[in-house]
């Protein structure tokens, strides 16, 4: 049995102060997040510190939204792994289709990534998905299987410390949302292709849908089988809608 897992990006969104304000009214909606679901916010670098103490003594996890894979050295405006953990980081976000769009982001610095952060003991959340001109153009399934195959080379024997969530380019931000019917169609896949690499383990690899996730529609994607929670953008940003997509996913 998977447990659901829901994770607010907060993008370059909130100043500390302000992370506070909205992490104080998730405690609340969510019970402090001792809900059945695993809760986590994934805030910009500058409100990790005022995050975590914001977050003591409940169940929620802290998440940041990149990370270089190199632990220091010369590379000017990074944060390596250390630095998220030694600041109370759990979770992160990697290959989010706005880096791989605005930020050059390949599958090869992905998979980067993704080993030094099992290696410093984050939880990592790998986005991948498809543009709407792959999806119209029949390349669907061929992107999904190379961004699963490459980004996660390497790491089968820890694929369960890995999330995947599965965020259709098109879907993020537009308010379009994938069909249930649709999503569930690439979580089959995502976890066929797993399976591939490493059948023991493809069964307890959490995938999830993100992509215009709101209360809306959060119940219905996540009731299928292969979904196995959410990773919400704009929706996560209101404490009120964050927490009925958690509750949707009980
Ligand atoms: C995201 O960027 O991860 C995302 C899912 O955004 P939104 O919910 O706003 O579409």
């Amino acid at each position: 049995m998977r447990k659901t897992i829901v994770a607010g990006n907060w993008k370059m969104n909130k100043l500390p102060s302000e992370a506070a304000a909205l992490i104080a009214d998730i405690r609340k909606a969510t019970n402090d997040g001792d809900c059945g679901v695993e809760v986590v916010v994934c805030v910009p670098f500058t409100a990790i510190p005022a995050a975590a103490e914001a977050l003591e003594g409940s169940s929620i996890g802290l998440g940041a939204q990149n990370m270089h894979w190199k632990a220091s050295g010369a590379y000017t405006g990074e944060i390596s792994a250390d630095m998220l953990k030694d600041l109370g980081v759990q979770y992160v976000i990697l290959g989010h289709s706005e880096r791989r769009q605005y930020f050059a982001e390949t599958d090869e610095t992905v998979n980067l990534k993704l080993k030094a952060a099992l290696a410093a003991g984050l939880t990592p959340i790998v986005c991948v998905g498809e543009t709407l001109e792959e999806r119209e153009t029949g390349k669907m399934q061929d992107v999904i299987v190379r961004q699963v195959t490459e980004d996660l080379a390497g790491c089968q024997e820890d694929f369960e410390k890995i999330v995947i969530a599965y965020e259709p380019v098109w879907a993020i931000g537009t308010g379009k949302t994938a069909t249930s019917t649709q999503a569930q169609e690439v979580h089959a896949l995502i976890r066929a292709t797993l399976a591939k690499m490493n059948p023991a383990q493809a069964e307890k690899v959490r995938i999830q849908y993100g992509g215009s996730m709101k209360p809306e529609n959060a119940g219905d994607l996540m009731a299928k089988p292969d979904i196995d929670g959410g990773l919400i953008g704009g929706a996560a940003l209101v404490a009120a809608s964050f927490a009925a997509i958690v509750e949707a996913g009980k």
